[in-house]
Parts: structure tokens; C-alpha cells; sequence
């Protein structure tokens, strides 16, 4: 970040605390967001009971797994039984396709949504109309939470269709009395000059398409810092804070960083509030874990792990303990917004997408943070990995800043610069190879990071 960008920001994050701009504080659903942490967890006992009762009587892989467990769902006496459920986990969904995990006939359910997974089949999830309904005020709370309010115009960049995003953002627009505009992903062009021409106020997208739409805006001219957006609500891909803060000098916005999956309900599960200090999982409607990956035992408040994630009032599709594969922390001292809900402190990346180079633990998220902080290269890049003879390799490819003289010393001399302070920050040695401005592919939803070129069976 350029100290003139940072003054920029400075100027501008000024304007918004001045008293007449200042956001109120406002809650969608105050008793239940500031419910003393006491009486919410006297409602996730009694809805962890009817969620367990409700995947024993109807989902015949659940009744089979508690009875090898000798559990009755009215064994659950405290919270803490929930330590002795079995997990659930991606492969349960895919062993059962399309609707073996699914606690309701499929006549019973109101709408279904599918991930498309890397390999082999989908995974299908299904909701009641009660569930749908549920999700909507779950993500009309979201959106208030990260400082969307009821009349805002909201441009809908997440992709609609069987992802979550776009629908699921949809329904909850409008059950926060805001109005909604469903562009979708892609169009990029159009999408600046909507945002101009019909005063959006709010913008939801991944990151990735943030900045994609901030870079189409620079190129055609378009200053959106002058634009009316204010709040934008970013997820549904894994993201650095120098990421965080290049989106916000470039798009004027206070970016808001939001969690969900679509095995467990989809976007809603958590949400930053504007103290931006970790994101508040709703707890009155998850019963969020963080286990140790490798033995499955719990972990203490504050330490990092895999979450672990219940849900407590879904219909069609009860999770009991779902291996999320996310890496976060948990803390539950209360926030400055009021809100009693714990906070998952930013997810870093998921077990998934972690590469081991030689070694070392390398999220890709790490990689973009080194290179947002350097002025010759844009936020664009791709990581690919190869095996030569016994040894992963990683190359990172770059994009140099139109600023960049053409040629090939230039060029080296970028990558010199970057290799070194991959080097120096993340302890890993990897090739680099600069690419002209554009020569990158731009996000249309959710970025491709990572190329991963190694046969499958010798993956770390
Ligand atoms: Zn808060």
C-alpha cells in the first residue's frame, strides 16, 4: 500500500466516523443477538436434543451410527455430551447421494442447492420451506451485522444458480426490507456502471470478484470511491487482511468478512460486525466445536484447530458435528457491539487448500499477503505445484503493474524481488514467473488459486 493510497483511506475512514455519518447501531434481531450467554446455551441444549432426536428417527445412517454407540438422543444431558456424537463428514454426503443424509422425504423439501465437487459427484443439499425461511433472516442478520440496514440498495454479485450465494443473499435482502439487485457474477463492465447509476449502497460478492470489479472500474475510469457503496459483505473464499485493505482503499468500502458452507446451511453461519474482530457464529442456530485434525479431540477456548459445526434447527438436513476441514479459533468474550455470540477468529484457509512445499506449510493466502505488499505486482496470482523426481515444487505467477517497463530484464528483476520476500516471510523457496498486466485470469466468482499438477495418489 502506497502511503498516498493510505492517506486516501485515512481521509475516508475519517468521513465515516464523523457523528452525522455515523452508523447507528442496529440489530436485526436484538433479544436474540444479545441473548446472555447463559440462556443460549439452555437453547442449544434443548434444539441439540431435537436435532439429534430428528436425524435418528429419519436418517437411517445416523440411527445406525448412534446405536453402535449405544446413544438415545435422550442421553444428551449437557452440551458437552455432544464430545460423544460421531462426526459427519463430506464423504457421508458423497457415500449417500444424492438425499441419504436427508431427514425429510424429497416431496417435503422446498429447494435444493449442489456444490460441485473436484471430483466424481455433487454434493446435494436440500431445505423445508421453514429451513429457507430460517436461512433468511439468518443472512438478513448478517447483513445488518456488517452495517446493512433496511432501504439500502443491495448489488448481488454472488453467483446465482445451485450455489449458495446468490439465492441465499437474496432471500435474506429482502427480508431485511432492503432492495436487491440480482446481477449475479460476470459482466464486469456493467456491473461498475449499476453500481454508479443505481446508487448501491451495499455490495456482496467473493473477494476475488471485489477486485476484479474494482480493476475493471480503474480501467474504464470509474473513481467507485466516489460511488455511494460503503459496506461490503466478501465470503465464500478464504482471504488475507492485506487483501482485506487493498479492497477497501480501492472500492471505498469497510469490508465485512463473512462464513458459511453449504453443507451446513450455506452463507449465514458467521459474520464480522463492524468492530471487524472476528466474526460472530450464530449460536442459537450452530453448536460450533474446534477439534484437534489428527486425534479429533476438543480444544480449549483460543486454540487453532478444525471447526466442528452441529446444526440446531435445520429440517431437512440435520448435521450432527460436520468436519468443516476450516482452520479457526474461538473466543466468546463479549464484543463491543453488544452481541453475545462467540467469534471465530478469522479463517485463515482450509486443511484443504493448504500446500506442503518441502516441508512447510504454505496457505495460499500467505502468498497473497507478500505480494499485496508489493508495488510492482498486482493482487492477481496463481500458485501451481509440481512434483521433479521426489520434490514438490512451487512456482508463483505473478502480474506486473502496468508501471513495469515490457522486456525481459525488467521482469527478472521483479521476480528476483518477489522470490526473495517469499523467501524471507513464509521460508519457502519457489519460482516465480512474471506475467504482462491482464495475463492473469480475473475471478468470475470463486478464484482458482492454486494448479496443483502432482499425480494424485503422492499428494501430501
Ligand atoms: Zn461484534
Amino acid at each position: 500500500m502506497t502511503a498516498q493510497l493510505q492517506q486516501r483511506y485515512a481521509a475516508k475512514v475519517h468521513r465515516h466516523k464523523t457523528p452525522a455519518r455515523k452508523p447507528q447501531r442496529y440489530y436485526f434481531e436484538r433479544a436474540l443477538e444479545t441473548m446472555p450467554r447463559e440462556k443460549l446455551e439452555r437453547l442449544q441444549l434443548q434444539r441439540l436434543r431435537a436435532t439429534v432426536r430428528n436425524a435418528y428417527d429419519n436418517v437411517p445412517l445416523q440411527r445406525a451410527r448412534l446405536d453402535a454407540l449405544r446413544i438415545r438422543p435422550r442421553d444428551i444431558r449437557s452440551l458437552d455430551d455432544v464430545r460423544e456424537l460421531p462426526f459427519t463428514t463430506k464423504s457421508d454426503l458423497r457415500d449417500t447421494y444424492p438425499y441419504g443424509l436427508f431427514a425429510r422425504p424429497r416431496e417435503q423439501i422446498a429447494r435444493l442447492h449442489a456444490s460441485s465437487g473436484t471430483t466424481g459427484k455433487p454434493t446435494v443439499v436440500g431445505y423445508t420451506a421453514k429451513d429457507v425461511e430460517r436461512w433468511a433472516s439468518l443472512i438478513a442478520r448478517c447483513l445488518a451485522c456488517g452495517g446493512a440496514r433496511p432501504g439500502d440498495l443491495i448489488h448481488n454479485a454472488y453467483g446465482y444458480g445451485l450455489f449458495t450465494g446468490g439465492l441465499g443473499f437474496h432471500y435474506g435482502i429482502e427480508r431485511l426490507g432492503a432492495t436487491v439487485l440480482p446481477i449475479s457474477g460476470g459482466m464486469t463492465e456493467r456491473q461498475v456502471q449499476l453500481i454508479v447509476d443505481l446508487g448501491a449502497r451495499v455490495l456482496c460478492c467473493t473477494p476475488s470478484y471485489a477486485l476484479n470489479i474494482a480493476e475493471v472500474a480503474e480501467r474504464e475510469g470509474v473513481d467507485l470511491r466516489k460511488s455511494r457503496l460503503e459496506v461490503g459483505l466478501f465470503g465464500a473464499e478464504p482471504w488475507s487482511e492485506a487483501l482485506r485493505n487493498e479492497v477497501q482503499l480501492r472500492l471505498g468500502v469497510r469490508a465485512i468478512d463473512n462464513y458459511g458452507l453449504s453443507e451446513i446451511t450455506g452463507p449465514g453461519v458467521a459474520v464480522e460486525c463492524e468492530a471487524q474482530d472476528g466474526l460472530h457464529g450464530w449460536e442459537d442456530y450452530f453448536l460450533f466445536e474446534v477439534i484437534d485434525p489428527d486425534t479429533g479431540a476438543p480444544l480449549p477456548e483460543g486454540e487453532a484447530g478444525e471447526l466442528v459445526i452441529s446444526t440446531l434447527t435445520k429440517e431437512a438436513l440435520p448435521m450432527i458435528r460436520y468436519r468443516t476441514r476450516d482452520v479457526t479459533r474461538i473466543v466468546t468474550r463479549r464484543c463491543s457491539c453488544g452481541r453475545s455470540h462467540l467469534r471465530l477468529l478469522r479463517v485463515t484457509g482450509r486443511n484443504d487448500d493448504m500446500l506442503i512445499i518441502r516441508g512447510v506449510n504454505v496457505y495460499p493466502s500467505q502468498v497473497e499477503a507478500v505480494l499485496i505488499g508489493l508495488p510492482e505486482v498486482a493482487p492477481h496470482y496463481q500458485l501451481v505445484v509440481e512434483r521433479r523426481g521426489n520434490l514438490d515444487e512451487l512456482t508463483v505467477e505473478v502480474e506486473a503493474t502496468p508501471a513495469v517497463p515490457a522486456g525481459e530484464e525488467a521482469a527478472r528483476a521483479v521476480a528476483e524481488r518477489v522470490k526473495h520476500q517469499i523467501k524471507s516471510r513464509i521460508g519457502i523457496s519457489a519460482e516465480v514467473v512474471v506475467k504482462r498486466p491482464g495475463e492473469i485470469p480475473r475471478s468470475q466468482g470463486k478464484a482458482v488459486r492454486v494448479r496443483d499438477l502432482r499425480p494424485k495418489e503422492g499428494r501430501a
